[in-house]
């Protein structure tokens, strides 16, 4: 190291690429040549829950299309500020579940840990947009305690990495949690939920996939995509990769208002995981988290999407249509 010069923190190139993100609302409307009369509300949404699109992510919204579906996912709007009644701050429930710090074991057989407070987009939807991830802490301590959890019970056979978004732990990190789970023997299966591999492919490194082929644990990766515009040849190759370290790849959708409400948009999606080797597994009514009312579809509406994607779609092909009930011990079918 030369003299005088200050330590530089070392960044993965990942890591490097998802601090280019767009945070700033005048930076996202002026990239996408959006009128600029959206930014104050942009601006007072982000308040309570920033911005935050990564450059491939972005890449794949058109321009000047205030109506794309991905800019939908991601720009804060004016509505967000709107209350709505049965729009809760913790729609799941999640806070009251959490007896360990960072770990929710509420469902049998499978416990989830809150692996990092950190995700690599924010969704506007998002049902933990109030989390108070402070307090579920998700530092190496907390790992402790959630670890000694799953050492303890045996009825626990899959551990389910979520956050935020554990993918956005670096490798290391990762390893360091991974090789703790998998001295547990009653753990069988590993499950990575995430939205990383979507919004930045270079995220499944060589050293993730390796983590992967080499683990005894049956390993799954739920993606989390809503629509086929999000997909391109860097999700597919990526996903390809991720298949032949021999992971399931399961898909998990959120149905969105001016998003993916529509039968063409729902097929297009399915046929598309699937040309990517990625199965569809859920499709989640929103979560009624305050901010996100306007995401809503009524239940006759996905009854009614659902039932055209049956007589559209092979029965592989159509995703589960589910919701989340505080206290139950399962997702509930519609
Ligand atoms: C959704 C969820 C799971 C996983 O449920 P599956 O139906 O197995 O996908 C597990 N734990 C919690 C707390 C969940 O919210
Ligand atoms: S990636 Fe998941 S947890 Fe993170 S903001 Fe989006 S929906 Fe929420």
């Amino acid at each position: 190291m030369i003299q005088g010069t200050p330590p530089i923190l070392q960044l993965n190139p990942w890591q490097q690429s998802l601090a280019q993100s767009v945070t700033d609302p005048a930076v996202l409307l002026d990239r996408l040549n959006l009128p600029l009369s959206l930014l104050p509300a942009a601006r007072q949404a982000a308040e309570l829950f920033g911005l935050k699109v990564p450059l491939p992510y972005l890449s794949r919204i058109k321009k000047a299309d205030i109506n794309d579906p991905l800019l939908r996912q991601v720009l804060p709007i004016g509505e967000e500020l709107v209350h709505v009644d049965g729009f809760s701050h913790d729609p799941v429930a999640d806070q009251a579940a959490m007896q360990t710090p960072g770990l929710l074991h509420k469902y049998h057989g499978r416990a989830l840990i809150l692996a990092t407070g950190a995700c690599g987009i924010h969704c506007r939807y998002c049902f933990r947009r109030h989390f108070n991830y402070a307090e579920a802490n998700p530092a190496r301590q907390q790992w402790q305690q959630a670890l000694r959890h799953l050492r303890a019970d045996k009825t626990i056979n899959e551990v389910i990495l979520s956050g935020g978004d554990p993918l956005s732990l670096s490798d290391s990190r990762l390893a360091e949690l991974l090789h703790e789970i998998e001295k547990i023997k009653h753990i069988k299966r590993l499950r990575i939920h995430s939205r990383l591999p979507v919004v930045l492919p270079e995220r499944v490194t060589t050293h993730l996939c390796e983590l992967l082929s080499n683990s005894h644990l049956t390993t799954i990766m739920v993606v989390h995509i809503n629509h086929a515009q999000e997909i391109d040849n860097s999700v597919k190759s990526i996903c390809k990769q991720l298949l032949k370290t021999g992971t399931q790849m399961l898909n998990q959708s959120v149905l969105l208002s001016g998003v993916n409400d529509s039968v063409q948009s729902l097929c297009n999606l399915s046929e598309k995981l699937v040309d990517c080797g990625v199965m569809p597994y859920y499709l989640h009514q929103l979560d009624r988290v305050a901010g996100a009312a306007h995401f809503e579809i009524s239940d006759q509406q996905a009854l009614q999407l659902l039932n055209e994607l049956h007589s559209r779609l092979s029965g592989y092909m159509v995703p589960r249509l589910v919701r989340e009930i505080a206290g139950e011990t399962g997702k509930s079918a519609l």
